[in-house]
């Protein structure tokens, strides 16, 4: 495996880490969270990446399950601009948003880079070969050993798992949304080979062009979130948790001011 070189060069030597409603989030920019994932191979050990948003913090306060997956992961960034805003107003802020998408694209040009084995599991049948065929252009050389999409009966669980058990994969994308997807991953980890996994939710839909990212200015400005709502109206109702989110937050941060 080669030297990991990231393009903005400054990394961090020991990330912190903070709690937002009582969730671990490591303090780390892309490259940081890039060059853990990469000693990860290095050490070829097991490693549970959970890309935390807002919607996702709030829900484990109503999820024990989600709660101790979260808490067993080895890498857990801040993946929208409600944590960031959150570890802002209590004084720990993040230097930067890690968007789950952005970091798969980071992963999958190390894992092509580096000749580390893919594994693209979930989506829609119609959407998951679009989506490998759009990373294998996008980044030569990526070696994709296996695919599944993400519809199957809970039996054929432990099957999917033995055989990318059996393919090897270096990095496991699982995108079947939160929070079947991180609960997959934990539920699976003893079972699964040395890996990466991530929970990439829907990316694969972005990857193949079937669903638009917002514009880099929209991203920029924080805004994400709104694009979503507006392009895909059903996700208003999950958004409703947001402000609720946030108002924890600020309880959360009055409590430890006082
Ligand atoms: N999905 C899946 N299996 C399921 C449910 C969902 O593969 O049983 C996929 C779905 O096709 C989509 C992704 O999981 O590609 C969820 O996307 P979404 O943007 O809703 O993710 P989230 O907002 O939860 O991160």
């Amino acid at each position: 495996m080669s030297t990991f070189r990231p393009d903005r060069v400054k990394t961090e030597k020991k990330a912190a880490r903070i709690r937002i409603l009582g969730r671990p989030v490591d303090c780390l920019t892309r490259d940081g969270a890039a060059e853990k994932i990469f000693r990860a191979w290095e050490r070829k050990a097991f490693f549970h990446v959970v890309t935390a948003n807002a919607e996702m913090i709030y829900r484990s306060t109503r999820d024990e399950v989600l709660a101790a997956v979260i808490e067993e992961a080895e890498l857990i960034t801040a993946d929208g601009i409600g944590v960031v805003l959150a570890s802002h107003l209590l004084g720990r802020p993040v230097p930067e948003r890690v968007a789950g998408y952005d970091l798969m694209l980071e992963c999958l040009k190390l894992a092509a880079g580096n000749g580390i084995p893919v594994y693209f599991f979930g989506a829609r049948p119609e959407v998951l070969p679009g989506a490998i065929a759009v990373a294998s252009q996008r980044f030569p050389g990526l070696q994709v050993v296996g695919s599944r999409n993400g519809y199957f009966e809970e039996n054929e669980e432990e099957k999917i798992a033995r055989q990318i058990s059996m393919l090897k994969p270096g990095l496991l994308l699982v995108a079947l949304g939160v929070p079947k997807q991180e609960k997959w991953i934990s539920r699976f980890r003893d079972k699964l080979p040395p890996c990466v996994a991530i929970g990439v939710g829907g990316s694969f839909d972005v990857l193949s062009g079937k669903v638009r990212r917002a514009p880099g200015w929209v991203q920029r400005a924080g805004l994400e979130w709104l694009y979503r709502i507006i392009s895909e109206p059903f996700r208003l109702k999950r958004a409703a948790d947001l402000p609720l989110f946030l108002f924890s937050v600020l309880v959360q941060a009055l409590k430890k001011r006082f």
